[in-house]
């Protein structure tokens, strides 16, 4: 955006009120805070400066890359969180303890922002959609500048003047989503050759111990048209992989945003569709999605994923639980019985698959046969990664009120189950040595500046020598050590030309 002309023929200086149509509003106030920000800079001699720090899922990342690319377009430059003039925390509400780290954090901006008259603090994310905590903040925290919900995010320049142009706390909390911007507003991605496109949001579960659909709303899906356009255009941005994002994407497709734009959309248009569309745009080479949720997974999808080498072979099947009677009473919607029928109708299509889940240990009313089960999945499923959690009690929903598993309890079972992961995993790991797997390079390794890392289809971080160069290219890698949850491997390809 060039903030010295007009924006696309619009002479923002002009108009005597901002305009009501979006995107072009959050355009006007991005160019309004932007001459508020010069005169700041030329008064203080040097550069303003932003932080956003994310706490929880994916999700939320990706909320926070928008962020970032609005304050980054108004020409703000990245710093530390203590030192920085905006700093954002975009926060997640799925454990009860958040909130109180949350106002840990707080305390510790508090005094920052005493030797920085300049500091201004924005809440924003999952807790702030809560009523008692935007309640609890307006009274505690009255330094905290700007609040806003997981549905505002769009709106953060306009948010921000509000609070420049002298309002005192401004909080803005949509209940639920309008119409989608996805596509109109910069983005500051984290990596340039891959990212994460939400495809929907919300939740019509209501899991028994889950908060997520009090706060992020009712699951609602962006038509395939504004999908697919989004992709397109990261493709000509040079994205070639990737992360279909929502919290239930196996539902995809059962209710549009912006019903009068859908010209594909039907009600047959579904998550397997979207994926074969999504692999047919040019330039893409991989796709991945989270998250699944295992009574919506069709044997259309097994199919799509088995017909589209682009599709990585990377499944994530939270299961939670190994129990009939705990799944009941987590309101999943699926048995054991049908879960691992799944299982098994997955490997026999696509046998290289890597499968990963989430498992809770200590819902209420959890037995020791009911944790015995548990343990019998993971023993037949043989994951190839378990995300293990203690079941941790959220105010607010189903399950925090039923009756809960003592404590040294719950802890020996997570003990026991985490030693049976370990020993499954051992089982798993290795499987893919001295074969040859593509991998696309992300990063320099932290720890040795001659070696490169980066993710093989099923999502095994591989690393090897190599340079810079390679950074966002798919390269055919000998996987020759297998190290626990990666390999150490060495090119197979010949490179030259690649380096320096
Ligand atoms: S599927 Fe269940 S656990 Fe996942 S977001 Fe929805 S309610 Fe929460």
């Amino acid at each position: 955006m060039d903030f010295n002309n007009e924006f696309k023929g619009i002479d923002f200086d002009a108009m005597d009120y901002p305009p009501t149509d979006e995107p072009l509003r959050q355009m006007y106030f991005m160019y309004k805070l932007r001459k508020v920000f010069d005169e700041k800079e030329k008064s203080l001699g040097r550069k303003l400066t932003y932080c956003v720090v994310t706490f929880g899922c994916q999700m939320n990342a990706h909320d926070s890359e928008k962020l970032e690319g609005i304050l980054e377009e108004i020409g703000l430059n990245a710093a530390s969180e203590d030192t920085a003039d905006i700093v954002i925390y975009n926060t997640c509400t799925v454990r009860e303890n958040a909130n109180q780290k949350l106002y840990g954090h707080l305390g510790q901006l508090k005094a920052a922002k005493k030797s920085n008259s300049e500091m201004l603090i924005a809440l924003c994310g999952c807790m702030m959609q809560q009523d008692d905590v935007r309640e609890y903040i307006r009274e505690k925290f009255r330094f905290v500048d700007v609040v806003f919900g997981t549905f505002n995010v769009f709106m953060l320049a306009e948010l921000l003047y509000r609070r420049y142009s002298g309002e005192k706390q401004v909080i803005e909390v949509k209940k639920e989503h309008g119409k989608n911007f996805e596509n109109s507003l910069p983005e500051k991605r984290k990596y340039s050759f891959k990212s994460g496109v939400n495809i929907m949001y919300g939740c019509n579960n209501f899991c028994t111990y889950c908060i997520v659909p009090y706060v992020r709303g009712r699951e609602i899906s962006r038509t395939p048209e504004d999908i697919l356009d989004e992709i397109k255009s990261l493709v000509a941005d040079g994205v070639t992989e990737i992360m279909l994002l929502g919290q239930n994407v196996n539902s995809y497709g059962k209710k549009y945003m912006d019903e009068s734009e859908i010209v594909k959309s039907s009600a047959e248009y579904d998550f397997p569709e979207l994926l074969n569309d999504v692999c047919k745009i040019e330039g893409i080479r991989r796709v991945r999605f989270m998250t699944s949720h295992p009574k919506d997974l069709s044997d259309r999808l097994i199919e799509a994923i088995k017909n589209n080498p682009k599709v990585c072979r990377q499944m994530h099947l939270p299961v939670q639980a190994g129990s009939n009677r705990i799944l009941k009473a987590m309101n999943r919607h699926y048995t054991r019985e049908h879960y691992l029928e799944i299982i098994e109708k997955l490997r026999a299509s696509v046998p290289d698959i890597g499968i990963t889940t989430d498992i809770m240990v200590g819902f209420p009313g959890e037995t020791e046969e009911d944790f015995l089960d548990t343990v019998d999945i993971v023993d037949r499923v043989g994951y190839d990664q378990v995300f293990t959690f203690i079941y941790s009690r959220r105010s607010g929903t189903p399950a925090a009120e039923m009756e809960q598993v003592p404590e040294d309890v719950v802890k020996d079972r997570f003990d026991r189950l985490l030693k049976k992961v370990s020993e499954k995993a051992a089982e798993r790991v290795g499987r893919f040595k001295n074969t040859i797997a593509e991998v696309l390079v992300e990063d320099m390794d932290s720890h040795d500046e001659t070696m490169v890392t980066g993710r093989m289809s099923n999502n095994t971080l591989v690393h090897f020598k190599g340079c810079k160069e390679m950074i966002g290219k798919y390269i055919n890698v000998k996987l020759t050590e297998e190290k626990g949850f990666y390999y150490i491997g060495e090119p197979a390809d010949n490179l030259e030309g690649l380096a320096e």
